[in-house]
């Protein structure tokens, strides 16, 4: 058989693109690293798991369910969001995961020759999937860690469809007020889609932070996501949902996969927003973790980003991915933030106090080790 013609059968925007190698499973990396254990710091998971309810909901799953399709637009969920928001079922689309959303959006709303706003350094996928999908994804760079709206006002040009803006940032944790999100999209007039990923929204206690689903009725160009797989603990089922004026979602509907969320994620975000005790509890905890943190890291004297979110950024006297390789010896795993455009820097998710001891504890040795490593060339 003849082997296929790739060169022509393949868009240079996909030629161009570099695919994003995920991190190996924990037993391979185990075994690559040799360590026992492995604290897995990397994905601003919540170390608390689901919620109980959907604990419970998930051990008592019948396997024979296993064999039935889910709701193709996860019905139940969906009116209970509504219901929650005050909103009407049809406002809202849930996914596999929000990565999933942010694929209906840019599909919906982009064609050949159309661009996106987001900023540089942030979550990467809107701009993956723009540049994969052959559409031009404008950076703005981050102005004092955070989102330059004045910045993406100004790439705006008559091609421009969608503007990203992730509230709170990934990686930095710096956020928009209401006021400053009102602001942009006051100046947006209408004329472009406006994403607010509010990924880490159940995270933010700060009294001017936006609930931005209550400026939908106001500004029916909004898109807001969220998701489970934060807070909420349900990152493995790969769940999260957007949420928009009906106009906007009805449009986006069309370029939505049906079927792509399994019946027992959709049972288990169902019973898991119910749990507020839950969100508390994780709250308290990033709240301790935190504060052990940055004492700690304060003693270390090592620049770090403490925002908003479960995580924090941390920049190194040394490259990140020579900290991340000593660090895994070390049962540690953290995020190395070259790929999101900050070298020597490292985002690490707030677990447990005890983690948090563990990291700071590998964290000094990895220090110690490379100041005596340098001492020797000098
Ligand atoms: C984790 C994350 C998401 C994606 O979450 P899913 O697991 O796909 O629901 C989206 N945006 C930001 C900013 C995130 O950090």
């Amino acid at each position: 058989m003849k082997y296929p013609d790739l060169d022509r059968l393949v868009p240079d925007y996909v030629k161009h693109f570099e695919a994003y190698i995920p991190s190996k499973p924990d037993d391979v990396l185990k075994r690559l690293f040799g360590c026992r254990y492995l604290y897995r710091l990397n994905n601003n998971e919540n170390p608390l798991g689901p919620p109980p309810v959907a604990q419970s909901i998930i051990k008592r799953f019948p396997p024979h369910s296993a064999s039935i399709y889910p709701s193709g637009d996860a019905y139940h969920l969906r009116y209970k969001l509504a219901d929650r928001f005050g909103l009407n079922p049809e406002q809202f689309l849930v996914g596999n995961g929000a990565n999933e959303v942010i694929t209906f959006v840019i599909k919906a709303f982009c064609q050949e020759g159309d661009n996106i706003i987001t900023a540089d350094g942030t979550f990467a996928v809107y701009e993956w999937v723009a540049e994969f999908s052959g559409f031009e994804a404008r950076l703005v760079p981050l102005k004092n860690f955070g989102f330059d709206d004045e910045g993406m006002l100004s790439h705006i040009d008559e091609r421009t469809k969608i503007l990203f803006v992730c509230n709170p940032n990934n990686p930095t944790g710096s956020y928009w007020s209401e006021d400053k999100l009102r602001n942009f999209l006051d100046k947006i007039n209408g004329r472009q889609i406006v994403v607010v990923d509010e990924a880490y929204f159940e995270f933010v206690e700060k009294e001017d932070y936006p609930d931005s689903i209550k400026l939908l009725s106001e500004y029916p160009n909004l898109v807001v996501f969220r998701t489970f797989s934060k807070m909420y603990g349900l990152a493995g089922l790969r769940i999260g949902y957007l949420v928009g004026s009906l106009d906007v979602v009805n449009i986006i509907r069309r370029t939505c996969v049906v079927y792509s969320v399994n019946v027992l994620a959709q049972e288990a975000a169902f019973a898991a927003i119910d749990d507020q005790e839950h969100i508390f509890k994780t709250r308290e905890m990033v709240k301790k973790g935190k504060d052990f943190l940055v004492k700690e890291l304060d003693l270390l004297r090592l620049q770090y980003v403490n925002g908003e979110g479960n995580f924090i950024m941390i920049k190194l006297p040394m490259s990140d991915s020579l900290a991340y390789r000593k660090l895994m010896s070390k049962g540690i795993m953290v995020r190395t933030m070259t790929g999101f455009r900050f070298p020597n820097w490292i985002r690490v998710t707030i677990d447990k106090l005890e983690v948090m001891e563990a990291f700071i504890e590998a964290l000094s040795k990895v220090l110690n080790t490379a100041r005596i490593e340098n001492q020797k060339k000098l």
